[in-house]
């Protein structure tokens, strides 16, 4: 699969703030934090996205954000926590290793939503559900 700078550290070939680690995933510092304590959790063998993980090793990537979010509120008390991740380059993904963000958030950080909440059309949102019902 050629380079891919998230299996280097997981292989221990790239340095990284590690944070913790089981059988199927490791977690680490982000090099470039939106907020304190902006980590990532991968699994160890490589995935390139949501849509290939599979399901046993998103279920324990799942499983350790959350302890890094409970983490967060802790050690460094965070206010609340956003998990992120990003499947495909329009979705803002630019390592291509499955990954997600745990962002502990603090009350005054500034972060805003990407998006300005708007009511949808009804019939569209009522079309868009038939054709995402019929791919389920
Ligand atoms: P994404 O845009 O969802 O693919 O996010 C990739 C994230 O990986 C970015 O937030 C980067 O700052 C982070 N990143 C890239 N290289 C490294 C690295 N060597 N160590 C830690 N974080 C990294
Ligand atoms: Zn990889």
């Amino acid at each position: 699969m050629g380079e891919c700078i998230f299996c280097e550290i997981v292989e221990d070939q790239a340095p990284a703030r590690r944070l913790i680690e089981d059988e199927r995933t490791l977690a680490f510092l982000d090099i470039n934090p939106a907020t304190t304590g902006h980590a990532l959790v991968v699994p160890k063998a490589h995935a390139d996205d949501l849509l290939d993980i599979p399901v046993e090793d998103l279920t324990a990537v799942t499983v350790t954000a959350q302890r890094l979010a409970r983490a967060s509120m802790t050690a460094l008390e965070a206010d609340g926590v956003n998990l992120l991740q990003a499947t495909r380059a329009a979705a803002f993904q630019t390592v291509f290793h499955m990954h997600v963000h745990v962002i502990p958030r603090y009350a005054e950080d500034g972060i805003r939503l990407p998006w300005i909440p708007t009511p949808g059309d009804p019939e569209r949102i009522d079309e868009t559900a038939d054709r995402l019902r019929a791919a389920l």
